[in-house]
């Protein structure tokens, strides 16, 4: 059997990030596959700690989606930081704000923490 715990890290060697926490979630925008399931990333809002810019990053443009979990690059000072898919998910379940373009998405924000 498989376990359904199964560690969702980001490994690709080029983006481990040592530190966490440079990035504060402010809202985010995926494909869903179930109510409470990511599939793809389409765009996220965080603030920069280090630098305090609010960015909304996309595809291209500051986000690496790696089916679900992400590469986020602040456009500003360069700060990186991976973000596993199981951290979006538990974002998108602490703010349900539903369902944004109709079934297949999700979405959810949050006041800035
Ligand atoms: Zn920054």
């Amino acid at each position: 059997m498989e376990s359904l715990a199964k560690p969702d890290n980001v490994t690709e060697e080029d983006c481990v990030v040592p530190n966490t926490g440079v990035f504060h979630l402010r809202s985010v925008s995926a494909e869903a596959d179930g109510p409470e399931t990511i599939r793809a990333l389409r765009c996220v809002e965080v603030q920069c700690a280090a630098c305090s810019t609010v960015s909304s990053l996309s595809e291209g443009n500051g986000l690496v989606d790696l089916g679900g979990a992400g590469i986020l690059t602040c456009n500003t000072c360069g700060a990186r930081q991976g973000v596993s898919r199981v951290r979006f998910e538990e974002f998108v379940k602490r703010f349900p704000t539903g369902v944004l373009g109709g079934p297949g998405s999700l979405q959810a924000s949050a006041p800035l923490q």
